[in-house]
C-alpha cells in the first residue's frame, strides 16, 4: 500500500494499492476486452451513462471537494471550482458523443460515393498528475468514452483518493469494468506496461516534460498516438496601456491558484517600463491581503506545496535569483506556519539569465521583469523551450492581434487570467507537448478517419 499524505499537516489520510505487474496486466486485459462492446454501443447509450455519472457526482460535490482539500492542499472553494470545471467535461462530452460526424465527398467514379467515417482508436491509457486530481481524470475519461474508446488510468500516487471516488461513482452510473479501469503503484512500471502493450492504441499524459518525453519515446517505437500536456513557462505581459487593476486581479488569480502549482501559471511577469512601479505597488497591495493556511475554509487561501522536493525547488529558485540581484518586494521565505507552506512572494529586477526564467516555478512566486518595447518583449517571451500559454494585457487592438500571431504558444489569452473550460482546445506547442483536450477538437484525438469508397460500378 502507498500512504496518501495531507500536505497541510503531514498526516496519513488514506492509502492506495501498490499493484503488482500481474494485477496491472489484468486491468489492461479488461480495458482491451471491453473495447469492442463499448465501441458498438450507440452514441446515445454512451452519452446516457456519462450523463448519469455527471448527475451523481454533481449531487455530491462537497464529498469530492473535501477529499481534494485533504490530499492536494488546495482550498475548498478552489476544489469546488475544479469540480465545476471537471464536470463541464463530462457534460460536454456526453453531448459531443452524439456529434462525431463524418463526411461524404464527391466521388472520382461517376456512380460512386465516398464516405469518411470516424471510428474510436481503440483501448487507451492515461497518466495524470496531482495538481488537478478531479478535472484531469474527467477530461480524459469523458473524451475517450464519448468517442467509443475504453480507458485505463493511472492517477498520481499523491492524489489517488479523488480518482478512486470518481471510479466508484462511475460504476454506480453504469460505466462498467473494463470501460474505465484504474491502477496505482510503481509509476515507471505502469507507464512501461501501458506504452509497450500493442493493444493500447493511444496514451494521453499530463505531467512533466521529462516523463512525457520518456513515454513518447516508448510510444514512438510502437507508433502509438499520444496527447501530451507537459510543462509551461508562461509569459504574462502587461503593457503601459493596460487596465492595471484588472491586470493585477487576473495575475493574482492565475498565479496563486493551487499555490502556483499549475502548468499554465504565469511564470514570467513582463511589465512595461512606464507602469512597472505602479503595477508592482498594486500587486504588492493585492497579494498582501491573501492569507496562507490549510484549505478547509470558505475564503480563498494559499495552501501548502505538495511535498518537500517541491518546496525545496521554490526556495532554491528564489534564493538563487536574490543572490544574483533580484529584490524581494513581498514574502521570500518559508511561511511561519511551517511544514510545506511558502509565503506568496514578489521578486523584482529579475533577469532573463536567471535560473528562475527557464524553470517552471510551481510555487506562489511572482517573478517580475521589465521591458521597453513590444518587439523586445515578444522576443523575450518566446525565448523558452516551452509553449503552453501566453497572457497579455493591452487595450491596443492592433497590438493584441500582432501578439496573438507572434507569441509562440498553444493558447494566447488577451486581457484575462483565465484559460480553461470544457469547450476550448487546451494544449501546447514546443516542449509543452501536442494534442488538444476540450471542445470538439478533443474528441478528434480519440478517433481515426476511415475512408470508404462505394464505387457503384
Ligand atoms: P509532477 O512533477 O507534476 O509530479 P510527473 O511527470 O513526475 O510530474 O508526474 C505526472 C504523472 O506521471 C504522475 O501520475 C506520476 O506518477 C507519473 N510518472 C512519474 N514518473 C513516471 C514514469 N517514469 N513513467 C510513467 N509515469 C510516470
Amino acid at each position: 500500500m502507498i500512504n496518501v499524505i495531507n500536505p497541510a499537516d503531514g498526516s496519513v489520510i488514506g492509502q492506495t494499492p501498490m499493484m503488482s505487474a500481474v494485477v496491472v496486466a489484468a486491468a489492461i486485459d479488461r480495458t482491451c476486452e471491453a473495447f469492442p462492446g463499448w465501441a458498438q454501443k450507440t452514441a446515445k447509450e454512451r452519452s446516457d451513462v456519462l450523463r448519469r455519472w455527471y448527475d451523481l457526482v454533481r449531487a455530491d460535490k462537497r464529498v469530492f471537494a473535501e477529499i481534494m482539500v485533504q490530499e492536494n492542499g488546495k482550498c475548498l472553494n478552489e476544489a469546488l471550482g475544479e469540480i465545476d470545471y471537471g464536470l463541464g467535461f463530462i457534460e460536454w462530452y456526453a453531448e459531443e458523443a452524439k456529434r462525431v460526424y463524418g463526411d461524404t465527398l464527391p466521388s472520382h467514379y461517376p456512380h460512386g460515393s465516398v464516405l469518411v467515417i470516424k471510428e474510436p482508436v481503440g483501448p487507451t491509457a492515461s497518466i495524470t498528475p496531482w495538481n488537478f486530481p478531479f478535472m484531469m481524470i474527467t477530461r480524459k475519461i469523458a473524451t475517450a468514452l464519448a468517442a467509443g474508446c475504453t480507458m485505463i488510468i493511472k492517477p498520481a500516487e499523491e492524489t489517488p483518493l479523488t480518482a478512486w471516488k470518481l471510479l466508484e461513482y462511475a460504476r454506480e452510473a453504469g460505466i462498467p469494468e473494463g470501460v474505465f479501469e484504474m491502477v496505482t503503484g510503481d509509476a515507471k512500471a505502469i507507464g512501461e506496461a501501458f506504452t509497450s502493450d500493442p493493444r493500447i492504441h493511444k496514451v494521453s499524459f499530463t505531467g512533466s516534460t521529462r516523463v512525457g518525453k520518456l513515454l513518447a519515446a516508448n510510444c514512438g517505437a510502437a507508433l502509438k498516438k499520444m496527447t501530451l500536456e507537459l510543462g509551461g513557462n508562461a509569459p504574462f505581459i502587461v503593457f503601459d496601456d493596460a487596465t492595471l487593476d484588472d491586470a493585477v486581479t487576473g495575475l493574482v488569480n492565475a498565479k496563486l491558484r493551487n499555490s502556483g502549482q499549475v502548468c499554465i501559471s504565469p511564470n514570467r511577469v513582463f511589465i512595461q517600463d512606464g507602469i512597472y512601479d505602479a503595477f508592482i505597488a498594486r500587486l504588492v497591495a493585492a497579494v498582501s491581503k491573501i492569507r496562507v493556511d490549510q484549505g478547509m475554509q470558505d475564503e480563498f487561501v494559499v495552501g501548502p506545496l505538495i511535498n518537500q522536493p517541491a518546496l525545496e525547488k521554490v526556495v532554491e529558485l528564489v534564493d538563487d535569483a536574490v543572490s544574483l540581484g533580484a529584490t524581494i518586494r513581498l514574502g521570500g521565505k518559508l511561511d511561519a506556519k511551517g511544514g510545506l507552506f511558502y509565503q506568496p512572494t514578489i521578486l523584482c529586477d529579475v533577469e532573463d539569465s536567471f535560473k528562475i526564467h527557464n524553470t517552471e516555478i510551481f510555487g506562489p512566486v511572482f517573478a517580475a521583469y521589465r521591458f521597453k518595447t513590444e518587439e523586445e518583449v515578444i522576443r523575450r517571451a518566446n525565448n523558452t523551450e516551452y509553449g503552453l500559454v501566453a497572457y497579455s494585457w493591452t487595450t491596443d487592438l492592433g497590438r493584441a492581434f500582432r501578439l496573438s500571431k507572434q507569441l509562440e504558444a498553444g493558447m494566447v489569452i488577451m486581457n484575462s487570467g483565465s484559460v480553461g473550460t470544457a469547450s476550448v482546445p487546451f494544449g501546447g506547442i514546443k516542449h509543452s507537448g501536442y494534442g488538444r483536450e476540450g471542445g470538439h477538437y478533443g474528441i478528434e484525438e480519440y478517433v481515426q478517419v476511415k475512408y470508404v469508397l462505394m464505387s457503384g460500378q
